[in-house]
């Protein structure tokens, strides 16, 4: 049977660099609902004009914007065997259309990793995070530098600081992220699925204690 598994956490802790990993490790696709939408953006497709002042201001999309896209995405083929859900869903709504969703794959959401860290540790991480503009690779300025300032070890391409990772935007997104996301955690508490990582240790142990949780 196909495996679905949910990360939440807050903007800054991480997530995306552990989904990379995750999706690597465990062969599953990666679907991040933020690389969806700036890929939209950068394209300039109808979807990116629709969403790109959301982005700018650290607003959500719509749901039924955000399901839609996502819906789309997760019925292409690479999707058979699950994938690692990062970003999405992020409100009530958009976690009972997944559900619905994955009915029609014949799965259920199997796990829902839930990596935290104070605030003042996400406000500095995200505004320090430069992006690969190419494929999403991510950088931190102070504590994972690419080796060239300004390019992306992985391809070369090259890195940029996301506008919505400057300290101000980074702050609303926080605030979203505890006002529309929060109620998530609960619901996946009750529901048996979460797993509490601390998002405060090194890149390397914040993936060991995934693997090992996800592994039991
Ligand atoms: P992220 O890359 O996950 O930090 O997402 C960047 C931005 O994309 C967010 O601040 C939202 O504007 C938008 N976004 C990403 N995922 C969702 C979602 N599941 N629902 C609504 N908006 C989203």
């Amino acid at each position: 049977m196909a495996t679905f598994i949910v990360l939440l956490g807050p903007p800054g802790v991480g997530k995306g660099t552990q989904a990379r990993i995750l999706s690597e490790t465990k062969k599953l696709a990666h679907i991040s609902s933020g690389d969806l939408f700036r890929e939209n953006i950068k394209n300039q497709t109808e979807l990116g004009k629709v969403v790109k002042s959301y982005l700018d201001k650290g607003e959500l999309v719509p749901d039924d914007v955000t399901i839609a896209m996502i819906r789309d995405r997760l019925f292409r083929p690479d999707c058979g065997a699950g994938a690692i859900l990062d970003g999405f869903p992020r409100t009530p709504a958009q976690a009972d259309a997944l559900e619905n969703m994955l009915k029609e794959f014949k799965g259920e959401v199997n796990a829902v990793p839930y990596i935290t860290a104070a605030e003042n540790i996400l406000v500095e991480r995200a505004s320090g995070r430069w992006t690969c503009r190419a494929h999403g690779h991510i950088y931190h300025e102070k504590f994972n530098p690419p080796k060239q300032t300004g390019v992306c070890d992985v391809d070369g391409s090259e890195v940029y600081q996301r506008e919505d990772d400057k300290v101000e935007t980074v702050t609303k997104r926080i605030r979203v992220y505890i006002e529309q996301t929060m109620p998530l955690v609960e619901y996946y508490r009750k529901a048996g699925k979460l797993i509490e990582i601390d998002g405060t240790q090194a890149v390397e142990d914040v993936t060991k204690a995934l693997l090992g949780a996800l592994n039991k």
